[in-house]
């Protein structure tokens, strides 16, 4: 197996920060100037980006973003997913164009008969009969959590070490020693003890998540599918299946979020794995970029809500905490319409599918030829690599296997050669307008940039 030089890293690292700063002048500068902004950046997480400051957007369309420096990319980070659809696909700018200008009303309070035709397209793909809106995945898991509460009496979450559900409290949790939860590290601030709200458990351990459901507490098993915030990390053959055995052996409800999972397919990972969850959460892509996002859930949840609220005991209509102004508004319902409509169609998945598998072994191919300790995951339309061999199977390996020095290195030299790559990972997502020719280019930068560190 290929080792990995340090010392040698370090020098190619001091050559692509070195690229990076010279070959953007205007980023930097407007980085430099951006004193009234915390952190000089729109919000704190541009951070992430490497190479001490962030290039800064000038256009983006389809699967190429230009920077203020002139510079092209061939974007495989797809706004992290919220771009999964490319970048202002045009079905969806007309519809938001016609929205706003045309018919005008982008925030009313009030319906429009967009939402139900997306409530019945979400119900087509993911099963679930009864949609609420949001305008992020946040806010989708927030409510749905507090429904689930609501509906089984119960205060915990239980969760998977290193899992993600945006800035969720209970989300940020990790088993600690003698069955207590522990906050993760780097929370900001946990409002109470996570012990209080959550139980967490190790990925794809299912004598461990008996083990915190048989305390009686857990009101839901929040999960995507598979670990994507921590590179990918599938669920093991059965584990899906079993936690849906457990959920409904102990009385906890099934919550599977597929913000990011949705890569899987035109139904996401819960039509294509058959999954049968009691809550589904999505957001981020749906809106093709407008935010957007939704909970689906079962009638029997649906009806153990109502059975609270009819009696007075909780208030859905109101101020009891579910619910935002901006949630479900015209604009943000007719950019679903036109993005799951007329963008993510099945011939999209499948053409995005077959470039992430041509992107997988691509970068395979090159792990394979230098005997490179690394590995590489697919989700349908998404691939991460991690650098670790074999691939992990928990959030706590795969968190392990993190490798700053690595990471810098990787994405600079991506930016370098015209290649984005998602900052908060080593991972790619096709879009329609992503082509053979583009995944093509990034096999050899991958075969250039890691055969200049395993020489
Ligand atoms: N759920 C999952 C699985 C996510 O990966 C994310 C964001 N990365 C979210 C929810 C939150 O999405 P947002 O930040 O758009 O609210």
């Amino acid at each position: 197996m290929a080792t990995l030089d340090r010392t040698r890293l370090a020098s190619l690292l001091d050559a692509e920060q070195a690229a990076y700063t010279s070959n953007h002048p205007r980023s930097r500068t407007l980085f430099g100037e951006a004193g009234n902004l915390f952190g000089r950046v729109p919000m704190t997480w541009m951070n992430m980006w490497t190479g001490g400051f962030p290039l800064y957007l000038d256009r983006a369309t389809g699967n190429r973003v230009t920077d203020v420096d002139g510079h092209t990319y061939i974007d495989f980070a797809l706004g992290d997913t919220g771009a999964m659809a490319g970048h202002s696909p045009a079905p969806t700018v007309a519809a938001v164009q016609r929205r706003m200008g045309e018919l005008g009303g982008i925030t009313t309070m009030l319906p429009t008969e967009d939402a139900q035709w997306v409530g019945a397209d979400l119900t087509r793909r993911f099963g679930m009969p009864l949609w609420s809106f949001t305008l992020s995945a946040t806010d989708a898991n927030r409510w749905a959590i507090r429904l689930a509460r609501l509906a089984t009496g119960r205060p915990k979450v239980l969760v998977f070490a290193y899992c993600y559900h945006g800035s969720v409290d209970e989300a940020f949790a990790l088993p600690g020693p003698e069955g207590k939860t522990e906050s993760r590290p780097g929370n900001v601030a946990p409002p109470v003890d996570l012990d209080l709200t959550t139980r967490a458990v190790t990925w794809n351990d299912l004598d461990a998540v008996e083990k915190a459901l048989a305390h009686g507490d857990v009101a839901a098993i929040l999960t995507e599918p598979a670990l994507t915030n921590i590179g990918i990390v599938p669920p093991e053959p059965g584990f899906m299946e079993g936690l849906r055995e457990l959920a409904t052996k102990y009385g906890a409800l099934l919550m599977i979020d597929e913000t990011h999972t949705f890569s899987t397919g035109w139904g996401g990972a819960t039509r294509a794995w058959g999954l049968q969850p009691d809550i589904f959460v999505i957001g981020k892509s749906i809106g093709g970029g407008i935010p957007s996002g939704a909970y689906g859930i079962t009638e029997d949840v649906a009806r153990a809500v109502t059975r609270h609220t009819d009696a007075g005991e909780a208030d859905i209509v109101d101020v009891g905490g579910v619910g935002g102004t901006l949630a479900g508004n015209a604009l943000s319902t007719a950019a679903m319409r036109a993005t799951l409509g007329e963008v993510l169609t099945e011939d999209a998945f499948a053409h995005m599918t077959e470039l992430a598998t041509a992107f997988t072994a691509g970068v395979q191919a090159t792990l394979d030829e230098l005997d490179v300790p690394w590995s590489i995951n697919q989700l349908g339309a998404r691939a991460e690599y991690r650098f670790a061999r074999p691939a992990p199977t928990t959030g706590e390996a795969s968190a392990a296997a993190a490798d700053e020095e690595l990471d810098a290195y990787m994405h600079l030299a991506m930016v370098n050669r015209g290649i984005l790559m998602t900052p908060f990972h080593n991972m790619a997502l096709m879009c329609p307008e992503t082509s053979r020719e583009d995944v093509d280019r990034h096999t050899a930068v991958f075969r250039e940039v890691v055969g200049a560190l395993f020489v």
